[in-house]
This record gives structure tokens, C-alpha cells and sequence, in this order.
């Protein structure tokens, strides 16, 4: 299969899911994930019409989206992997939406970037769902306490939150789980779902789906 035939692929496996989840056709957003991948690479899947797009490095990022952006318009880019406070300013030039807010000293870096560059970007929390050490994301006992404080003492705009279940485990009680635990928060959106769980995630509630190997490719 093309790259393009595997975009629409995916495309009929998320309106398939929207129905089989009694939900509308249209109401989950595709954010195709192309870390790795170079410009040549993403081009042929912005011109089969795909605008957002998903990336885990703010420099990789560097790289390939400014002359990307340059080329078309409405291209919607989500940071989806971890945020360092020195990158913050160089994230909130290039991106449109964090979905990697975790911490205190991140969510203040951005806020205050946001004032600098006069920038608003869309954010949402990231929730280490699974408990794990190695994963990024706050624990789930302090997701709504965290979103208060991003919310109150920042006065920052918490659209969603995200998360990436433990890859073992079967994963709709983590999709559940964030569901909840946005509903708690008074929080609308959700990204979750992968390549390999994105129809569960939908099912689940997912308003936002991140899925990079069975569009590009393995990477
Ligand atoms: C790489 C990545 C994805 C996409 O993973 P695939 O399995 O290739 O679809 C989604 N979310 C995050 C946070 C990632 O880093």
C-alpha cells in the first residue's frame, strides 16, 4: 500500500469505530503522527489532505515543519512527546497545541512563553496512566488538582488530556480511566489511541487519535 492508501485506511477504520461507538462520523480527529520522517516523506500525506500532524521532538521538529508550514495552509502541529523549560520558548513558536503539559515548571514556562510571543496554543495534560517509571505524565491522583492549579494560578486553558497506556497491558481501563478522570476535571477532549489501539480509543471516548506507524510506515 501507498502512504496515501494507508491514510485512507486508517480514515475508514476511525468512521467505522465512530459508528460502532453510535458516535458521528467526522467527530475524531486524526492527528498523524511523523516523527522520524522526513519532509519528502510527509508531503505526499498533506497533499492527499491531511492537516494535523503530530510530533515528539521540538527539534526534529525544527527541521521540517517552519518550511512545511510555509508551503501550506491550516497545518495544525501537536507536540505529543516530553517538553524540557528550555525548549518551551522554541515549542511554543512552532506548535499549536501541547499535549504534554505534566508539571508544574513546564506549564509555568509555557505560560509564560504564551505572554511573550503573544501566542495562545491549545493544551492538555498528560496523564501517566499506568503508573509507570519511565513514562512521562502526571499521576492520576493528581490530574485534577494539577489542571486547577494550570487553570487558577496561571490562568492557562486546559482543553484535554492525554495519555499512552502501559503497551502490555490490554488498554481500555486506562481509556476508561482518563475519561473519568476528565470528567473530574472539567475537561473535554481526549487524546489517546495509537496505531495499534486507536479503534478501542475510540469506542472509549477518545476525541483525538495519534497515529504514526500505519500511516508512514515502520519507523
Ligand atoms: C510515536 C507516538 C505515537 C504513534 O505511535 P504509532 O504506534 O506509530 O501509531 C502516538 N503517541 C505518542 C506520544 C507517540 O510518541
Amino acid at each position: 500500500m501507498t502512504v496515501e492508501e494507508r491514510l485512507q485506511d486508517v480514515k475508514q477504520k476511525i468512521s467505522a469505530a465512530e459508528r460502532e461507538a453510535n458516535r458521528s462520523v467526522g467527530d475524531v480527529v486524526l492527528v498523524a503522527v511523523s516523527k522520524t520522517f522526513d519532509v519528502d516523506a510527509i508531503r505526499p500525506v498533506i497533499a492527499a489532505g491531511q492537516r494535523v500532524f503530530g510530533e515528539n521532538r521540538v527539534q526534529e521538529s525544527e527541521g521540517k515543519w517552519p518550511q512545511l508550514k510555509a508551503e501550506t495552509d491550516g497545518i495544525e502541529l501537536h507536540l505529543i512527546g516530553p517538553l524540557q523549560s528550555n525548549k518551551a520558548a522554541d515549542a511554543v513558536a512552532l506548535f499549536d497545541v501541547i499535549e504534554t503539559v505534566d508539571r508544574e515548571k513546564i506549564a509555568r514556562a509555557i505560560a509564560s512563553e504564551m505572554r511573550k510571543q503573544g501566542k495562545t496554543l491549545s493544551l492538555y495534560v498528560q496523564v501517566n496512566i499506568g503508573m509507570e517509571p519511565q513514562k512521562a505524565g502526571i499521576e492520576p491522583k493528581e490530574t485534577v488538582a494539577f489542571v486547577n492549579f494550570c487553570r487558577g494560578e496561571l490562568g492557562l486553558t486546559i482543553e484535554g488530556l492525554m495519555c499512552i497506556p502501559p503497551a502490555e497491558d490490554h488498554p481500555g481501563p486506562y481509556f476508561a480511566l482518563l475519561r473519568k478522570l476528565a470528567g473530574e476535571a472539567g475537561v473535554s477532549k481526549l487524546s489517546m489511541g495509537m496505531s495499534g489501539d486507536f479503534e478501542t480509543a475510540i469506542g472509549f471516548g477518545a476525541t483525538s487519535v495519534r497515529v504514526g506507524s500505519a500511516i508512514f510506515g515502520h519507523r
